[in-house]
Parts: structure tokens; sequence; C-alpha cells
């Protein structure tokens, strides 16, 4: 490496995104990644000979740091993504429907219609007081940001007077849905953090999914951009360390018996692998004491090839009562070759991490009944690709503990969805982290 190369260990969307950065601006840069495919949670890859990805993924029309990385690669997001416009909550045992349109833009009358409609879902006092209770928290979200984040959603909504039924039909699927984690764990700040732009940027609404395997469409398209530009990438080499020189300074890392040098390394792997390898290179360091205390959360996936379509459209639908908090039908969007293609993402998560794939499909199967998905003689076959620690938590009095991304040890700057930015664990969150990385390099602010 030349002496002013910047090391990048992670090659997820943090990591692309700040080589991004530093090329441009004219710096050198080596990524390392440890597994053999690039993208980290955006990626797609044969397993078992079926392609799968890290899990089902949505773009959405308000994130605006992703969309300009992606053109900064050459690339445009409209021949990336394929827009849709609404959602649905499917209450299970033929219970109620609810379907939402999202896109004041492209659909007004649908998204007007679909919050004054809906009444067997919602009737107009819950809706009243809905709206209370989400004035409410975008007030304090923006007032009291630590004392919304010392509440659960749950805690919150019953202060406003929110019932249990609307708990269960509206608000559930929202947070079990969106990030794996009930109302009564996730905390009310991470939730009106992810409301916030929704309603700020509110005619950009929109819901999109990948034209093709997240590896394929994104990562390996962003990573050709990188080495055009004269960045180094190796994959399959996992880092087990970082070294310091004999004043604390960054000079590298190790990864089984080789040895990297380096003065500047940003650390953009996910907060899992982080905490393991800064405990093992510099754990008694105070400032990295809250990081360390960060709770971890899984999320659990199960991707089945089908005989044919298990549902009409490809919309994001949420399941509340069952263990597919979301899913979606793939087979028009993002698996065009497949002639019908499920992706569920399971809820409570724990629960899936130690079972085994035939008992995960089978607790799938029932509730994928119940809730009226044609799956009976339709599946071929299935795969159960399990995140055990790579989201940071989402639980209440965790934002404190989130890291910034410049940290005291000089050459040494972290990225990653987990490291302080205002978009939770999601792609816009991972690219920001990784572009206030790289401007932490560059030391600019
Ligand atoms: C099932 C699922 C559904 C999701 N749905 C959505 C969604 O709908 N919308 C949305 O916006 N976001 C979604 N996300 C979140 C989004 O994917 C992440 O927030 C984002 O991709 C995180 O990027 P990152 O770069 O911070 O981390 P990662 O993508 O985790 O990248 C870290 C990289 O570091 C590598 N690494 C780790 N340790 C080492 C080591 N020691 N040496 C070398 N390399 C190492 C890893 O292999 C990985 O490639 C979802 C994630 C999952 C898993």
């Amino acid at each position: 490496m030349k002496k002013k190369d910047v090391l990048i260990i992670g090659s997820g969307l943090a990591g692309l995104a700040c080589s991004l950065e530093l090329l441009e601006a004219g710096r050198g840069v080596q990524i390392l990644e440890a597994k053999d495919h690039l993208g980290g949670r955006t990626s797609s890859w044969i397993e078992d000979g079926m392609e799968v990805e890290s899990g089902l993924h949505r773009v959405l029309g308000i994130y605006q740091a992703f969309p300009a990385f992606l053109k900064k690669a050459g690339l445009e997001i409209d021949e990336l993504v394929s827009w849709g416009d609404e959602v649905e909550i499917r209450l299970p045992d033929r219970g109620h429907r609810g379907v939402f349109g999202l896109s004041p833009l492209h659909r007004p009358l649908k998204t007007v219609y679909s919050f004054l409609g809906n009444n067997l879902f919602l009737n107009p006092l819950d809706k009243l007081r809905l709206s209370r209770f989400f004035r409410a928290g975008l007030k304090d979200h923006r007032r009291r940001p630590g004392y919304l984040d010392s509440l659960a959603v749950s805690e919150y909504a019953k202060k406003w007077q929110v019932g249990e039924e609307v708990l269960f039909h509206f608000l559930t699927p929202l947070s079990a849905g969106i990030f794996f984690l009930p109302p009564e764990k996730f905390s009310a700040f991470a939730f009106f953090s992810l409301l916030e732009p929704v309603f700020s940027r509110f005619m950009r609404n929109r819901v999109g999914a990948f034209v093709g395997g997240m590896t394929d469409v994104l990562a390996d398209p962003v990573a050709q951009a990188i080495r055009r530009k004269g960045g180094r990438i190796l994959t399959g080499l996992k880092v087990e360390k970082l070294l310091l020189d004999k004043d604390g300074r960054m000079a590298g890392i190790s990864a089984g018996k080789k040895e990297i040098r380096a003065g500047q390394v940003v650390l953009a792997v996910d907060l899992g692998s982080a905490q393991r390898l800064v405990r093992r290179s510099f754990g008694s360091h105070s400032w990295f004491k809250p990081m360390l205390e960060l709770p971890t959360m899984p999320a659990a996936t199960l991707q089945l090839e089908l005989f044919g379509p298990a549902l009409k459209n490809d919309r994001p639908t949420f399941g509340p009562g069952t263990a597919l908090s979301s899913f979606a039908e793939q087979s028009r969007t993002t698996f065009k070759d497949a002639w019908g293609r499920l992706s569920a993402i399971l809820s409570p998560p724990d629960r899936f991490l130690n079972q085994a794939p035939n008992r995960i499909f089978q607790e799938f199967y029932q509730d994928a009944q119940r809730l009226d998905l044609k799956v009976v003689n339709n599946i071929k076959e299935y795969r159960a690709i399990l995140h055990p620690e790579e989201f940071y938590s989402l639980s209440p009095g965790n934002q404190s503990l989130r890291p910034s991304q410049t940290t005291p040890i000089e050459g040494l700057v972290l990225a990653g969805d987990y490291t302080a930015q205002e978009f939770l664990t999601t792609m816009e969150g991972a690219v920001i982290s990784g572009e206030r990385a790289a401007a932490a390099i560059l030391g600019k602010d």
C-alpha cells in the first residue's frame, strides 16, 4: 500500500460509500472483505445450489444519500429498483386486510383513501388517537430524544391512549415488520427516527424492490466503479486484529499470517464483528466502552423457490400475530427467472437462531397458510438465512451507546449502520456513516 492509502475493512454499503468518497478526493483505497462475495447485508449468493440474498430489502423513496452514492458509481436508482406504491397488512385466520397507498405523488387517491378508508382496520376514533400519538412523537423526537429513547413504542402509545387493537393492527406490523422487534421492545425514539423523514419528505414516499440479486445489481457494479477509479478489493480475507504502533497510532491489520501496514484504517464492519475486533485489539480503552455495551439483535429470514407465485402482487406485506413479520412475492422483481419466489423475515428472530431449517420451515408453513399464502403443493426448495449479531438493537436506552465515526485512536475511523447517524440500521444509514467516515479521514465536517 502507498503511504497515504486508506485500508477499509468491510465491503458493505458503509465501506463502499467511504471508498468512493475517498477515491473522489484523490486518495487510494484498499478494501478487505472476509466473505467471497461483496455487499455485506446487501448481498446475494448461491447457497447449496439456490440463489439467496441476505434478506428481503426495500428501498425507500425518502432516501437521499443512497441514490446520490449510486450516482457517484455511475448507477441510476430507477434502473436498479422497481418502484411500488403500496404496503399491505394481513391479519391471520381470514382476518381483515388493509392495503395502504404510500405514494402521494404517484398514487395520490389511493394514498389519501387508504388512510380515510380502511375503517374495518382502524375506526375513526383509532385514527384520531393515532394521529395525536404521531404528532406528539414527532415533537418529542425533536425536543426530548433522551426521554423518547427511555420508552418502548407500546409504553409511549399507551400514554396517548392508543388501544390494544391499534397496537396489534398497526404499530406491531410497523415495528416488527420493519425492524424485527415487537413494540414492547422497540425504542420510541428509534420508531420516530424512522417516521420523521416519512413525514418531512412526505411527497417522496415510495417503496422499491431491487431488480436482481443485490450483489449483482448493487455491490458488484459499485465495486467495478471503485476499481475503475484505482481502488483495490481483496475478498476472502478476514481481519483478526487491528495493529497499533508504539505511540498508540494505527499501524495496520493482521489476518492469519498476513499483515498489512496502513496508517489510516476505516473499520466498516457490522456491530458484532466490530466489537470482537475492538475487544481483541484495544478492549480496555475507555472510549470504546459504550460501543462494547451496545447490544446486538439478530434477524432471521426464510427464502423459498415456488412452482408458482404465492401472491398476486409483489408488495411488502406484514403479518402481525404470525412468525412472518414481513414478506413479499419477488418473482416479478428481484428473482424474475423464478416461477414463484417468496421471501419472509421471521419474528421474533431469537427463537429461530438455533433451530434446524426444517423446524423453521414448519413454523413458516403453518403461519403462511393462516395468512392465506399459496404454499400447499407449491414449494420447490427453501433456505434459512440467519444474522445472529449484525444489527445494533433498537431497544430503549441504546441510542447514546452508538459511537461517532471519529475515534481517539489516531488513524482509526469507524463506519457502519450502528455508528451515530439518523437513519438507524438501513441502507441509507450505512451510506451516510461511510461518507462521514471519509469526511473524518479527509479532515472535513
Ligand atoms: C434481512 C435484512 C433485511 C433488511 N431490510 C432492509 C430494508 O428493507 N431497507 C433498508 O434500508 N435496509 C435493510 N436492511 C439493513 C441494511 O442491509 C443494512 O443496514 C446495511 O446493509 C448495513 O451496511 P454496513 O456496511 O453497515 O454493514 P454490512 O453490510 O454488514 O457490511 C459489513 C461487512 O464487513 C465484513 N466483515 C465483517 N467482519 C470482517 C472482518 N473481520 N474482516 C473483513 N471483513 C469483515 C462483512 O462480511 C460485511 O461484508 C436489512 C438487512 C437485513 C439483514
